[in-house]
């Protein structure tokens, strides 16, 4: 068995973007699948899946993400392997076209786990990664969105989030290999006009991220303040655990907490070891998709 699920973001997505995500979804569902059927582990998958979303323009990760109050892009992003817990994950880290990779790196070439800002590009340039200019990442709908976000100074952004109005684009993936093993990722530009310096949920190993072999796997998206506050995947995970590894009611039960405890929302994608699937989550949409050995193609829905 083999299995693959990705996320593209969980918020009131606008009909006009709808396919946009949908194609998106459906590309890094293909990608990844291919990476995995080629004998590729679920390390490899969820790199490749989460690479081709971070390339991808409509989705607030790598290239095309939200602009902090600063006007900059500053990425987060983590992965986990469920074989033997190790992880990489990097915050507020500036220049670098793909910072799934540079979580990567981190996990397999470092001692430590999660790498900020000036250090983070620092690992990436001794270790061979190439830098990118900050234009690069900047694209002219998160100019014009930007723009709007100035013009919107007294308003409370726990009054925007609430009203489930906020853009909340990042992606996630989660797999399951051929030899059985577990990984789950996850990349985020964060919140739009986030204060420069601000970290989510998404490099949050255990709120953005969490895999275990004896267990599943885990990828958030959402509101990150309120994610952190309940430490969205582990959580999603240790219920999934306790009820047997059903990964669908795990996924809700962790939203409805979210929602019951923090007033959050957002949504989790959830695998466990039989490569059985959930999603849940609270917004008008998600955009998500799967595919399994036992389909011919993937299963994409926003
Ligand atoms: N969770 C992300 C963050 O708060 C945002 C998102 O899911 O789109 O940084």
């Amino acid at each position: 068995m083999i299995a693959l699920v990705v996320h593209g973001g969980a918020w009131d997505i606008p009909d006009d973007m709808a396919d946009a995500h949908r194609h998106g979804v459906q590309k890094a569902l293909m990608i990844g699948f291919a990476v995995l059927s080629d004998g590729g582990s679920a390390v490899d998958a969820v790199e490749a899946a989460i690479t081709i979303l971070e390339d991808d323009e409509t989705f607030d990760a790598g290239t095309g993400s939200f602009l902090n109050l600063a006007g900059e892009v500053e990425l987060d992003a983590s992965i986990m392997d469920g074989r033997n817990l190790r992880a990489g994950a990097v915050a507020s880290v500036q220049n670098i076209k793909n910072p799934i990779s540079l979580a990567r790196r981190i996990m397999e070439e470092s001692d430590h786990i999660l790498l900020t800002g000036k250090g983070a590009l620092r690992f990436a340039k001794e270790h061979g990664m190439k830098s990118c200019r900050q234009d690069d990442l900047i694209t002219e709908r998160e100019i014009l969105r930007w723009r709007e976000w100035q013009k919107k100074k007294n308003m409370s952004v726990q009054e925007a989030f609430r009203k489930k109005k906020v853009p909340l684009d990042t992606v996630g993936a989660v797999v399951l290999d051929k030899a059985g093993n577990i990984a789950s990722g996850t990349s985020t530009g964060g919140t739009p006009n986030k204060f420069p310096g601000r970290v989510g949920d998404s490099p949050i190993i255990g709120a953005g991220t969490y895999a275990d072999n004896s267990v599943g796997g885990v990828s958030s998206t959402g509101w990150g303040e309120a994610l952190i506050k309940v430490v969205m995947a582990k959580s999603v995970l240790d219920f999934m655990e306790r009820n047997g590894g059903n990964p669908s009611k795990a996924a809700l039960e962790g939203v409805n907490m979210l929602e019951r405890k923090v007033q959050g929302y957002g949504g989790v994608i959830a695998l466990n070891m039989e490569g059985e699937i959930g999603m849940a989550y609270n917004t008008p949409r998600m955009a998500r998709g799967y595919m399994t050995s036992e389909m011919n193609q993937p299963w994409v829905a926003v």
